[in-house]
C-alpha cells in the first residue's frame, strides 16, 4: 500500500496505517504523507520506509510505484476532501486499487465522474465509512435483513460533535481549517464531514434508502462559510420515516453517533460510545443486549473490547479480500463508489434545498 496524506499531526492517516496492517494482509511500502517535503520525509522515515519510497508529490509517487516491480498495488487516500477525486482518478488510471476516506469527493459531479472511472476498470475502490466496520453494526444489519425487528417503520440517526462550537478554523486548528474552507471541504460542512457517516449508516443497517428529505442546515458560528449544524426529516423508500441530526456545534459532545431503528416487532439502539453492544427492545417490554465477541465477527473474545481501529481494520480486511478475488463484497458488505455517489447526492441536495427553504426534496430526480 502507498498512502497519500497522513503526515505527522494529522488525524485519520495514522488510523489507516494501523488498521491496514492489523491483519498482516497489507504492508505500507510508500507514501506522499504531506505536500511539504520535510514533513513527508520525517513521517516516512519514522515509519521505516526507504527514502526512494517517500514523496511529497503524490503524482511522482504513483509514477515511481507503478514503475517498480515490487511497487504498491493499493493507494490509500487520507487527504482533505478536494484531493480525493484527482488522487483516486490518477491511481485507478495507473492500475492501483484505491481505499479512500469519505466523502468520496467534494461534489456530486465529481462523484459521478469517479463512478464512471471505477466502472471502467477492474480495480477495487472502497470507502472508509468507519462505522460500517463495527461488528455490532454488521450484526444489526443482518438482524434487520432477517426480519428480527419486523417491518422497519422509523429510523433515527444522531451524530453530535462539539469541537467546532468556536471558530477554531481561524485559530490555527489544522483539522478545522480545511473543513471550514469550501475550496478544500467541498459543498458541505458538517453534513459532508459527519452527516455522510450518519446517512450511510442509516441506509447500511436498515437496508432502506432515503427517498426524500426536508433539510434545515445552518452555519451557527458567526463568519463560518459552511454548515456546522444539520437537521433533516427523512422519508425512506420502504415507507419508513425518520430523522438525521448531525452537528459540530453540539457543545460538549464528542463523537457519540447513535442509530435507532424501530420495526413492527422490536426496536434497536446502537451508540458509538458503547459500540461493543447492541440493544434490542421488544414490544412486550423485554430488552435483549447483545455483546461483541460472541459470534466470531470480532478479533477478540467477549469482554475484551475492540474499537475504532479494529472497525477500520475490518474495512481494510474486506478490501484486501476484494482485491484477492472477492470483488462482489464491494458495495454489498463494504462501501464502494455507489455509497459515495449516494452520499454526495445527499450532501449537495440537502445544502441546496436548505438554502432555498425548499421543503420536501427528492433525493433522486
Ligand atoms: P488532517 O488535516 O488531519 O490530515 C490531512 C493530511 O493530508 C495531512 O497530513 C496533510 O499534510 C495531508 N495532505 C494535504 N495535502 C496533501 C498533498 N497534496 N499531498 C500529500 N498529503 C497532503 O485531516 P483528517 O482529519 O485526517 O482528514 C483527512 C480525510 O479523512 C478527510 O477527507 C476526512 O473527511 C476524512 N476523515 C475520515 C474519518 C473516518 O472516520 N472515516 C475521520 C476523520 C477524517
Amino acid at each position: 500500500m502507498a498512502m497519500v496524506g497522513g503526515g505527522a499531526g494529522s488525524f485519520i492517516g495514522p488510523v489507516h496505517r494501523m488498521a491496514a496492517q492489523l491483519d498482516r494482509q497489507i504492508v505500507l511500502v510508500a507514501g506522499a504523507f504531506s505536500h511539504d517535503p520535510d514533513r513527508s520525509a520525517a513521517t516516512g522515515r519514522s515509519l521505516g520506509l526507504e527514502d526512494d519510497r517517500i514523496h511529497s508529490d503524490w503524482r511522482a509517487m504513483l509514477a515511481a510505484e507503478a514503475a517498480r516491480e515490487d511497487g504498491a498495488e493499493l493507494v490509500a487516500i487520507a487527504t482533505p476532501n478536494h484531493l480525493h477525486l484527482p488522487i483516486a482518478l490518477a491511481s485507478l488510471a495507473a492500475g492501483f486499487h484505491v481505499v479512500s476516506d469519505k466523502p468520496a469527493t467534494a461534489t456530486l459531479a465529481e462523484a459521478l465522474e469517479l463512478r464512471d472511472a471505477v466502472s471502467a476498470t477492474d480495480r477495487i475502490y472502497t470507502l472508509t465509512y468507519t462505522y460500517t466496520g463495527y461488528p455490532m453494526i454488521r450484526r444489526a444489519r443482518e438482524m434487520v435483513a432477517n426480519g428480527a425487528l419486523g417491518d422497519i417503520r422509523k429510523i433515527v440517526v444522531d451524530y453530535p460533535q462539539g469541537w467546532l462550537a468556536e471558530p477554531i478554523e481561524t485559530e490555527g486548528n489544522k483539522q478545522a481549517a480545511w473543513r471550514a474552507d469550501p475550496s478544500q471541504a467541498g459543498v458541505g460542512g458538517c453534513i459532508g464531514d459527519i452527516g455522510v457517516h450518519a446517512f450511510n449508516l442509516a441506509e447500511y443497517v436498515s437496508g432502506a434508502k432515503v427517498a426524500a428529505f426536508v433539510a434545515d442546515l445552518a452555519a451557527v458560528v458567526p463568519g463560518r462559510l459552511l454548515d456546522d449544524d444539520s437537521n433533516l426529516l427523512l422519508r425512506f423508500d420502504n415507507g419508513a420515516r425518520g430523522a438525521l441530526l448531525a452537528s459540530q456545534i453540539a457543545t460538549g459532545e464528542r463523537n457519540n453517533l447513535t442509530l435507532r431503528v424501530y420495526g413492527s416487532k422490536a426496536g434497536m439502539v446502537w451508540s458509538h460510545e458503547t459500540a461493543t453492544s447492541l440493544t434490542i427492545n421488544y414490544l412486550n417490554g423485554e430488552t435483549r443486549i447483545l455483546h461483541d465477541g460472541a459470534d466470531g465477527r470480532s478479533r477478540l473474545p467477549a469482554g475484551h473490547p475492540e474499537g475504532f481501529i479494529e472497525a477500520f481494520a475490518n474495512i481494510y480486511r474486506d478490501t484486501a479480500a476484494a482485491i484477492r478475488g472477492a470483488p462482489g463484497i464491494v458495495d454489498a458488505l463494504v462501501p464502494g463508489i455507489a455509497a459515495g455517489v449516494r452520499s454526495m447526492r445527499f450532501v449537495e441536495r440537502a445544502v441546496a434545498s436548505s438554502a432555498a427553504r425548499a421543503g420536501w426534496t427528492n433525493l433522486e430526480d
